[in-house]
């Protein structure tokens, strides 16, 4: 019997965010709203999403002695999440400065800070969190040889799903550990590099099996999901919504995902309770603040 259903290892970072009437060019300045600031990170928000779906989280993750350190911890812990392994100091919390246009578009520019902090030896030190988990989801908003690191504490019979964003090229051990690996288009572009020719999801999610995961997901936005593993390939539907913000749903899928698998699901009907996660996460505005509750699920259409 496991302690927590879920370890969230991975960033933290205020999203701080202005909107604008026009993105600022090279040497010029705009007035914009009034700033509005924002938990996210992939990782604070993976655990947020699990944490609100009922599934017993702990996050790892390093922020500044800063007011947006005490934020980012206080929404994991109104969400319920265990936030004993959040490491706090060494320089100043993770932001990412976002301006948004009146179409949607935005530019985004991520000072990693503290995050960039979180080293193996925070990962070894961590050990017991290892011990006491289930299943351990990790991202690439940290350094890849924390990542890494993560892969070879697993505990035995523990599960691990990275979602590789921003995307990079792996080490094989790390691909080899991933059970799925989730990733949308872009990410798998990357992935596969070159051998990406084709623009059929299908073929970018056995390419990526024969790099090395047990087993593959691609999210596909409002398309839904293609799920891959050795036993063949399906298509998971989308929920049909009127969508209002897709910010965070791909952590939210991700984390959904993560908890039903450590719950003995087969990939195919845990890929759909995610896709019903992601698709009520971009219902509302935001990203952690747009999380369901296992009961904002269920009264979503299958
Ligand atoms: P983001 O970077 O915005 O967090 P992503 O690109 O990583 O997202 P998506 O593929 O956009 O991930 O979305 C993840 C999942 O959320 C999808 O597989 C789908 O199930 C659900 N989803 C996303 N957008 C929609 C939508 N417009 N309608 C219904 N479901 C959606």
């Amino acid at each position: 019997m496991y302690h927590y259903d879920l370890l969230v290892v991975g960033s933290a970072n205020a999203d701080l965010v202005i909107a604008v009437e026009r993105r600022p060019g090279a040497g010029e300045t705009v007035l914009g709203s009034d700033l509005a600031v924002h938990p996210g990170g992939k990782g604070a928000n993976q655990a947020v999403a699990a944490a609100r779906l009922g599934a017993r989280t702990a996050l790892l993750a390093r922020v500044g002695a800063d007011d947006h350190g005490r934020l980012l911890l206080d929404a994991q812990r109104a969400a319920g999440v265990d936030t004993v392994g959040v490491l706090v100091g060494g320089a100043p919390t993770g932001v990412a400065l976002i301006t948004v246009d009146p179409s949607g578009d935005n530019s985004i520019v991520v000072s990693p800070g503290a995050n960039a902090l979180l080293t193996p030896a925070d990962v070894r030190a961590a050990a017991s969190l290892f011990h006491a988990s289930q299943v351990v989801s990790a991202q690439l908003e940290i350094p890849l040889e924390t990542v890494a690191e993560v892969v070879r504490c697993l505990a035995p019979g523990s599960r691990f799903v990275l979602n590789p964003s921003p995307p990079r090229s792996l080490p094989g051990d790390v691909l080899a550990a991933c059970d799925p690996l989730v990733v949308n288009e872009h990410e798998a572009r990357v992935i596969l590099g070159e051998a990406c020719v084709s623009d059929v999801p299908e073929d970018w999610a056995r390419l990526l099996l024969a790099k090395g995961p047990r087993s593959v997901v691609v999210t596909l936005g409002a398309e839904g999901a293609l799920v891959a593993s050795r036993e063949g390939l399906a298509r998971v539907p989308s929920v049909r919504v009127a969508a209002v913000d897709t910010t965070g749903a791909g952590d939210a899928f991700t984390a959904a995902l993560a908890w039903r698998l450590g719950a003995g699901e087969p990939l195919t009907r845990a890929a759909a309770y995610a896709a019903r996660v992601g698709a009520a996460a971009v219902t509302r505005a935001g990203a952690q603040e747009s999380y369901p509750t296992a009961g904002e699920v269920e009264g979503t259409a299958a």
